[in-house]
C-alpha cells in the first residue's frame, strides 16, 4: 500500500463518520489554492492564463486555514500555481500540519531542492511532484528543456531528506503507453511512495485545445498502461479510481469532493470549472446546482471528463458505501496485476508520441526570470 496506515485509517474513520452523520455531500480533499502564479506555463493548463494582478495576489496562511477548517477535510491539497513561489508557502504547511491535515503540496520542484530547507519532514506532509512521463515527453509538456532533470534533483534532495514523495502525472492524447510504464519503473527506483495518473482535463484557456483525450480514448490508454502490472509499482490513487480509468467501472462525479478554494473564495462546481463563487463552504453546497454537473448531466463541459479531482472522491465513497464496495476494494488490493492480454496487445501498437513531431516550445515566464535570480515574485 502506498498510503501510510495512519493516513488510510483517517479517511476511512471519517468517511465512515460523514455517512453515519447522515451527510448527503461531504467533502474529502480540500483543494487549497494559495496563489495562481507559476515558473512555469504548460501548454495544457487552464490555471495560469489569469491578468497581472490577479497573478499578483495571494491568500494569507490565516485564510488558509480558515477555508480548511471550514470544509473539515483530513486532506489538503495545495496546488497552483506553483506554492513554492508564496512567501509563506512554510507557515501555511506547517500550520496545516499542526492541525493533523495530510498535505499534499504539489510542486513542479523547480524550487524544491533550494527550498527544502523551510519544510520539516512529516508523515503529514508529502510533497506530489508534477511529472507528465520520461523526460523527453515532460520537457515537452511543462514547455522546458531540463525541467525533468531539476525535478527529479528535487525528489531524490527530498526523499533522502526524509520527506514523504509522490507523483502526479497528467496524459495527454498521444501519450506512448510503453514509455509511461517505463517512466513507473524510473519513479520507483528512484523511491518515490506512490504514483497518481490521470487524463488532462479539457481547459478551454489551455493554450493547446489538441491534444486533450475522449473517454474512449482515455479509457484505452489506461487499459493499456495500469493492465499487466509490475508488483513493484505503488500507486498514490483510490483502486477503484483506477479502475474506473481502466474502463473497468462507472462513477458519477463528485464535484464537492474536492472544492477548490483561491482568492476568488469556494469555486463553483468543482476544481476545473468556474461557474461562479461562494463566500463560504456550505454556501458552495446550499447554493450549487450539482444536477447540471458530470458526465450524465449533459453538459459539455464536462462530458470527456474523467479527472482526479471529480472522481477520486466517487471512487473512495464506493469503497465505504457499502460491503460490495470494500469486498471490490480488498480484490483490487491484494489481486492487483490486472492482467489482460489484449492490453498487452495495445502496448504493440504503433504510437507517434506529439514530442516527436512537433518542437519544444520553450516558455520562459517573467517569474522564472525573477526566481532564477534568487528572489521572491
Ligand atoms: S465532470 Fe469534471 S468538469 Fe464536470 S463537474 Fe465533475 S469534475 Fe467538474
Amino acid at each position: 500500500m502506498a498510503v501510510p496506515i495512519s493516513q488510510a485509517w483517517t479517511v476511512a474513520t471519517y468517511v465512515l463518520g460523514q455517512k453515519l452523520k447522515g451527510r448527503k455531500r461531504f467533502p474529502l480533499v480540500t483543494m487549497l489554492e494559495p496563489l495562481f502564479r507559476c515558473n512555469l506555463a504548460c501548454a495544457g493548463c487552464g490555471k495560469i492564463q489569469y491578468p497581472a494582478h490577479i497573478l499578483k495576489q495571494e491568500l494569507t496562511p490565516e485564510e488558509c486555514f480558515r477555508a480548511v477548517e471550514e470544509s473539515g477535510t483530513p486532506m489538503v491539497s495545495i496546488p497552483g500555481g506553483e506554492p513554492l513561489l508564496h512567501p509563506q508557502i512554510d507557515q501555511i504547511v506547517a500550520g496545516l500540519v499542526e492541525r493533523k491535515k495530510y498535505v499534499y503540496m504539489c510542486t513542479n520542484a523547480l524550487l524544491l531542492k533550494e527550498k527544502l530547507h523551510l519544510f520539516k519532514p512529516s508523515k503529514y506532509l508529502s510533497f506530489s511532484v508534477h511529472l507528465d512521463g520520461q523526460r523527453e515527453h515532460h520537457d515537452f509538456s511543462v514547455c522546458r528543456e531540463g525541467g525533468y532533470d531539476i525535478a527529479l534533483d528535487g525528489i531524490k534532495a527530498a526523499i533522502a531528506a526524509g520527506f514523504r514523495v509522490t507523483t502526479n502525472t497528467t496524459l495527454f492524447d498521444g501519450a506512448d503507453p510503453n514509455s509511461v510504464r517505463a517512466f513507473f519503473d524510473e519513479l520507483m527506483e528512484v523511491g518515490v511512495e506512490g504514483m497518481m495518473v490521470a487524463p488532462g482535463y479539457t481547459y478551454e484557456k489551455a493554450p493547446d485545445q489538441r491534444h486533450f483525450l475522449g473517454r474512449a480514448r482515455s479509457r484505452r490508454l489506461f487499459r493499456s498502461i495500469l493492465s499487466n502490472r509490475k508488483r513493484s509499482w505503488k500507486f498514490n490513487a483510490s483502486p477503484m479510481y483506477m479502475e474506473f480509468l481502466m474502463g473497468k467501472r462507472e462513477f458519477t462525479c463528485t464535484p464537492w469532493g474536492m472544492p477548490a478554494y483561491s482568492v476568488f473564495g469556494w469555486q463553483k462546481p468543482c476544481y476545473l470549472l468556474q461557474d461562479g463563487y461562494a463566500d463560504t463552504f456550505q454556501e458552495l453546497i446550499d447554493t450549487t446546482d450539482w444536477s447540471n454537473y458530470g458526465t450524465e448531466s449533459g453538459n459539455p463541459k464536462c462530458a470527456n471528463c474523467m479527472v482526479h479531482s471529480g472522481y477520486e472522491a466517487s471512487g473512495v465513497y464506493y469503497t465505504f458505501g457499502s460491503f460490495r464496495g470494500l469486498i471490490d476494494t480488498a480484490i483490487a488490493v491484494f489481486f492487483d496485476a490486472y492482467q489482460d492480454k489484449g492490453a498487452l496487445d495495445l502496448l504493440n501498437e504503433p504510437v507517434k508520441p506529439v514530442h516527436s513531431f512537433n518542437p519544444l516550445i520553450q516558455i520562459e515566464t517573467k517569474v522564472n526570470v525573477v526566481e532564477t535570480q534568487g528572489t521572491t515574485a
